[in-house]
């Protein structure tokens, strides 16, 4: 699957209607950035950022004189994928590389763990995979069998366990069985977030404890398809446990492509990884020129 494919909904959204408005104006005058910014909004780059990209653009278009629509393309291209930060690297540790990944139910966080840990093993690393969410004996057992089915060894002490404690004693199983990486699920109900939000305070902090430096990563993992909510979520977990990178899934189904935009541009955050599918090989490392390629012809 292309890129380009796998955003088609969000390039009818887009990409169709920055050529459409490419051809109706000769110039690139108010009524052009106004369309341009409705266009953009549609698209749920949020009013926010595509008030930040219009400036940019603007900008440029004055300072630059620019006229043309293939210049105006190729700035469009430029300024879009220079808003994304580059993921921190993160030195591989000694003993095992410890990731966190946290994020709302349904959100596809089972999934996307089953095939970070596909690509993992495919390197050649030995993976470990953790079930932290102890309140959903379906979401264990899921994630028991994905994890079988990738080749990783898998952690568990049932429904009911404290998340801290399989936190704790996986990080033990993965130290003593020589893996590489643990991804360590954990629970996303929203609906009594202050604990959760605790609960996910207290498993950074076990971590912390047990092997210095832990959690190495910690990826929240967000649904494209519920746009702007996607944002709220950021800035929910990121006060709870310092999201260092974001995992963008089910770009293929959605027309809201655009709050890839706004995450990068409202938090500074790294998107590390989108999904555009549900085979293990449709998580795609993420990379802003390429993604700012497949929306601007
Ligand atoms: P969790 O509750 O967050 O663990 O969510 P799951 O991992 O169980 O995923 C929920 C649904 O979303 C499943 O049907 C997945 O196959 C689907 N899903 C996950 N990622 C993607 C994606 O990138 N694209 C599409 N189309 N579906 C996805």
């Amino acid at each position: 699957l292309k890129l380009s494919e796998g955003l088609n909904k969000t390039r009818e959204q887009l990409t169709k209607r920055i050529d459409a408005l490419l051809s109706a104006h000769r110039k690139f005058d108010d009524p052009f950035w106004e369309e341009l910014e409705e266009v953009l909004i549609m698209a749920d780059v949020g009013h926010q950022s595509a008030g930040k990209l219009l400036d940019r653009l603007k900008a440029r278009v004055r300072k630059e004189k620019i006229e043309e629509s293939e210049a105006f393309r190729e700035m469009l291209r430029q300024e879009l994928a220079a808003i994304f930060p580059e993921p921190k690297s993160v030195a591989v540790p000694q003993g095992p590389e410890i990731v966190l990944v946290v994020g709302v139910n349904g959100v596809g966080k089972t999934t996307t763990i089953a095939k970070l840990a596909h690509r993992a093993q495919m390197q050649g690393r030995k993976v470990l995979v953790a079930a932290g969410d102890t309140f959903r004996a379906a979401a264990i057992e899921q994630l028991g069998i994905w994890a079988k089915r990738t080749g990783a060894d898998f952690f568990t002490k049932g429904e009911g366990a404290d998340p801290a404690a399989v936190a704790y004693e996986a990080v033990d199983a993965a130290l003593k069985g020589g893996h590489d990486v643990v991804f360590l699920d954990t629970a996303g109900r929203l609906h009594t977030k202050v604990d959760l939000m605790d609960e996910l305070r207290k498993i950074k902090r076990v971590l912390g404890k047990k092997l210095p430096g832990a959690p190495h990563r910690c990826l929240l993992v967000l649904d494209a398809t519920t746009g702007q909510n996607a944002l709220s979520q950021t800035k929910l977990f990121n006060e709870a446990v310092t999201v260092d990178e974001i995992i963008l899934t089910k770009l293929d189904g959605t027309s809201k492509g655009g709050i890839v935009v706004a995450i990068a541009l409202e938090h500074n955050m790294p998107i590390s990884f989108i999904g555009l599918g549900e085979k293990m090989e449709d998580l795609r490392p993420f990379s802003g020129e390429d993604f700012a390629k497949a929306l601007v012809n």
